[in-house]
């Protein structure tokens, strides 16, 4: 998917030659220079420049005196410069640039090191504002400071005695000089800023002094997140305020002002797009007979949760639609999605189609296809798979024919593919492709998916993640698909117990595992990942493996990471599936999928390097069988902060809070792993927090003159 642009956002869509578009190098004192500059914070036209959000506020109508500053406290002072130098040492190489300055209560020293051009920009005399913590008492010092020289004049009153707006810089442009551009520009484009949503705003006479949403039914009961959004300040007071606030709180409505023209343009962006896909998209009839689901939920061995149940009834009207499905199944690490999408599967099959599901490791493709074949082949389905180190059906008798003849395959015999990346490369072809599966979809980009999907015309599209999806999230990025949720765990699971040590605790826990290893259950060794570290850190774990041997002797230990080749984790898989291997050792390439019901321990070694979505990922590997489970995250002993973190896991075992926590401290791109593409990039949007703004534009979008 692809999301408007900002700049685009900036000029509103009913303005062909918007005042707003004028490039920034055609306004006054832009020169070469300076246009290089600003094009370096993506600053191109006037709209952007109005955009350019203020990184933090200095509030200098009231300044901390300098006797009064804290250490390890941010505030801000100012006073004048009494005295300055630059000192040089190890021969030249090093060097620190020192200022004093004198408020009438106290003196402070700011240093800089080696940035002796520093000594440029202060004079003896000069008036400075200092923002920053004191990392000394005695006498009072801030190493590398911000600081604004203040200087009189007509301009001052821009920068001093207000609250002050510190802007994002680039090497070579002060702060002044930024400020008194966006001032100026303010003041000179004030009256070109249109309301880019005339339609849901109350008229009002002449220029509009505020934003009044029209009352589509917003503040009623049921929408209670309405309330105190229904009057935000007009386009133009908001771009006022958030770069020059009268008072503190101006700086959030201004905030959720330009937020919800975020959200409502990417809002109509998603809703256009699903316009337009249902427009031409036709369906393929897929909701099927039962004739396979039926002696398939016979022989499965459980029955289906409530939850499971009620997500197969949204499946199915969906496969049995007017516009091909496009869904997405999130439901917590072992709440049996697994299952789910296996009944979807036979839906389409049922109806004559083909089906292709695909996966982000061969360990998991390969987990799929041994649960696919054992359900799916008693019912006259041939399952095959499609992975990089194998491209066609393993030499299985069972299994029916190669894969070769199914691209240029004309008969309709009835396939499951099975595979991963290797799914949407050239050489793969499937006919009378009705439905396509994506397990673990945040591991693929969304150009992956639509790769996969152009196999087919228009097949359905299910897509499964176990990184539960924060609303928000929900919203936005995956506003396009409909979201079904599997709430429940399957019953009779044991409890999973978590815990987190420091690595002082180790000897401790390998007596544990010993213990619990000699009742014969089984157990995961995380460490961190080795791909990405280059060889050293694939030595810490091959060293790390030949330590837990001697520690863990008589037990066996397998060895499970990136660099392997693919029958190689399969050796070791298998041997661990058999309990012929009793503890892996593995990098967090198990994170995802893997069902070992009899592994009920987890150790994590440098725990707080991962994310806590990641962690929880990793823990859903155990408390898959009747047995109670264990994972123990270890922490550096330093670090409390990742300590405090990591408690979040020990309180809860519900993904949606874990990853709401994670979304808030690390934002959406980690949460949803690198690989996200189309990620929009929000300036005033925030995805932790604006749900009901989120609310609010997903319900305007439509109002707003599609
Ligand atoms: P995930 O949602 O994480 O992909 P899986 O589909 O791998 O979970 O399911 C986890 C385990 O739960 C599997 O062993 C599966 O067979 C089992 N399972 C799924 N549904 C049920 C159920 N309704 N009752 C009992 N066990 C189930
Ligand atoms: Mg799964």
């Amino acid at each position: 998917m692809s999301f408007v642009s900002l700049t685009e956002m900036s000029v509103p869509s009913n303005v062909v030659e918007s005042p707003l578009a004028r490039p920034l190098k055609e306004l006054r004192g832009v020169g070469t220079e300076r246009e290089a500059q600003l094009a370096r914070l993506g600053l191109f036209t006037v709209g952007d420049l109005l955009l350019h959000r203020p990184r933090r506020y200095e509030d200098r109508r009231y300044f901390r005196n300098i006797a009064e500053l804290q250490l390890d406290e941010a505030s801000t002072t100012r006073g004048t410069i009494v005295a300055l130098g630059l000192k040089r040492f190890k021969k030249g190489m090093r060097s620190v640039f020192e200022i004093i300055l004198d408020d009438g209560t106290g003196r402070l020293h700011c240093r800089w090191w080696n940035l002796p051009f520093m000594q440029n920009y202060f004079a003896q005399g000069d008036e400075v504002f200092v923002f920053g913590k004191l990392n000394s008492l005695k006498p009072r010092t801030i190493d590398h400071p911000e600081t604004e020289v203040i200087y009189g004049g007509e301009e001052s009153s821009i920068h001093i005695n207000r609250i002050a707006p510190i802007y994002p810089l680039t090497e070579g442009m002060p702060q002044r000089w930024i400020r008194s551009f966006i001032h100026r520009t303010l003041g000179e484009f004030e009256k070109e800023i249109v309301e880019p949503w005339p339609k849901l705003c109350e008229e009002t006479q002449g220029v509009a002094a505020s934003f009044r949403l029209r009352d589509y039914g917003l503040t009623s009961k049921e929408r209670p997140e309405a309330q105190g959004y229904k009057e935000l300040p007009s386009k133009a007071n908001a771009l006022h305020m958030v770069h020059f606030p009268e008072a503190i709180g101006d700086i959030e409505l201004a905030r959720r002002r330009l937020a919800l023209d975020e959200f409502i343009e990417l809002q109509r962006e998603i809703q256009l797009r699903r316009k337009r896909f249902e427009l031409k998209a036709q369906s393929r009839p897929c909701a099927g007979d039962n004739h396979f689901i039926k002696p398939f939920l016979a022989k499965l061995g459980f029955t289906l949760t409530e939850a499971q149940t009620k997500v197969l009834r949204e499946l199915r009207k969906d496969m049995g639609g007017a516009h091909p499905m496009r869904r997405l199944l999130q439901g917590d690490v072992g709440s049996g999605k697994t299952v789910v999408s296996a009944c979807c599967a036979l839906m389409a099959l049922e109806s004559g189609y083909n089906v292709a599901l695909m996966a982000p490791t061969e360990i998991l493709a390969e987990q799929h296809l041994q649960n696919f074949r054992r359900w799916f082949e008693p019912l006259g389905i041939r399952v095959i798979m499609q992975t990089g180190s194998q491209k066609s059906v393993r030499a299985d008798k069972t299994a029916g024919p190669m894969l070769p003849e199914v691209a240029e395959s004309t008969s309709h015999q009835l396939t499951m593919a099975i595979g991963t990346h290797a799914l949407i490369e050239d050489g793969f072809a499937l006919n009378h492709l009705g439905l396509v599966i994506i397990d673990e979809q945040h591991k693929f980009g969304v150009t992956q998916r639509e790769k996969l999907l152009r196999k087919g015309n228009y097949p359905h599209l299910l897509v499964m993640t176990a990184t539960p999806i924060p609303r928000t999230l929900g919203l936005t990025l995956y506003g396009e698909l409909d979201v079904s949720t599997i709430d429940e765990l399957p019953t009779g699971r044991g409890r999973i117990k978590t815990f987190v040590r420091t690595a002082d605790k180790l000897p401790k826990v390998w007596a544990f595992i010993r213990e619990k290893l000699a009742e014969g259950r089984q157990a995961y060794v995380v460490y961190p990942r080795v791909e990405e570290s280059g060889p050293t850190g694939l030595k810490a774990v091959t060293k790390e493996f030949e330590n837990l041997k001697s520690l863990l002797a008589p037990y066996r230990i397998g060895l499970l990471h990136g660099r392997l080749k693919a029958a190689e984790k399969e050796l070791v898989m298998t041997g661990f599936r058999k309990n012929q291997v009793n503890i892996l050792l593995a990098t967090p390439l198990i994170e995802v999928g893997v069902d070992v019901p009899n592994a009920t321990i987890m150790v994590i070694e440098n725990s707080e390097q991962f994310g806590l979505a990641q962690l929880h990922q990793l823990r859903g590997r155990i408390g898959r069988g009747a047995h109670d489970s264990f994972c123990i995250l270890i922490a550096a002993v330093k670090n409390a902060e990742a300590r405090q973190r990591l408690q979040v896991l020990e309180e809860t075992n519900d993904g949606f809070r874990i990853a709401e926590a994670d979304l808030k401290i690390r934002g959406p791109g980690e949460l949803l792993g690198q690989q996200q593409s189309g990620l929009p990039n929000f300036k005033f949007g925030n995805l932790a927090e604006d749900l009901a703004l989120i609310r609010l534009a997903r319900d305007l979008a439509p109002e707003s003159g599609l």
